[in-house]
């Protein structure tokens, strides 16, 4: 099981520094942990996480490796920095930043390409599965990506992330099942994921390989009850 905390755009190098230096006093083993802070305290994160089995993602990356980008970073600047992988195409970045199917595609070869581990997000919004879509819009989504051995998919219902309706386990897992139809990748499940509903919508029907993590990412405790509670008992 794998569990990566997104943190968005909170926390700074200092409050980094003071959540990693909890963290890495916490006996996770058992589970793979990733961390996802901004791009600005990725050195900060894997300076602390050092000598750790917990990695350092960012929360996305550009498919170039340098050019007239303004306001991007590249896959061998990431490498550079310690960090060991990164999130693309998240919801977020797609619904505010333009971010498309192909660029979702391109970002993740080139991360790849680069040597770095990705999670790569797909999910249909509430009126995409009001409207019976949800399959064909994760086949949509998912045909610009190819397995690779360095590929996490996380399946992330628009309509559960940063909302508190939390997919079923029933869902979640149905949506995992078509997706590890389609491309052979673990399926990490995001969207609302809390210590109370954690371990059921991680064990529940066998598809489901993790979680990612938003909100309760950020406070050290609900986000290590969560890696907890991915450890198999
Ligand atoms: C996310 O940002 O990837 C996410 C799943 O957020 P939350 O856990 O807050 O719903």
């Amino acid at each position: 099981m794998l569990v990566a905390g997104n943190w968005k755009m909170y926390k700074g190098p200092a409050e980094t520094a003071e959540f990693c230096l909890g963290l890495r006093e916490q006996d996770l083993d058992g589970v793979d942990v990733v961390v996802c802070p901004p791009f600005v305290s990725l050195a900060v994160a894997v300076q602390v996480l050092a000598g750790t089995e917990i990695a350092v993602g960012a929360q996305n990356v550009h498919w170039e490796n340098e050019g007239a980008f303004t306001g991007e970073i590249s896959p061998p600047m990431l490498r550079e920095l310690g960090v060991y992988g990164a999130i693309v195409g998240h919801s977020e970045r797609r619904q505010y930043f333009g971010e498309t199917d192909e660029t979702v595609g391109r970002r993740t070869r080139a991360a790849l390409a680069a040597g770095l581990f990705v999670i790569a997000c797909v999910g249909e919004t509430e009126a995409e599965r009001e409207r019976g879509e949800t399959e064909d819009v994760l086949r949509r989504q998912l045909a610009h990506l190819e397995a690779d051995d360095n590929l996490v998919i996380a399946y992330e219902p628009v309509w559960a992330i940063g909302t508190g309706k939390t997919a079923t386990p029933e869902i979640a897992d149905a949506a995992h099942a078509f997706v590890k139809s389609i491309i052979d990748v673990p399926v990490l499940y995001g969207g609302s994921v809390k210590p109370e509903n954690a371990a059921e919508l991680m064990t529940h029907g066998g598809h489901v390989d993790g979680a990612l993590v938003g909100g309760a990412s950020l406070e050290l405790e609900s986000f290590t009850a969560i890696c907890r509670a991915a450890i198999p008992s």
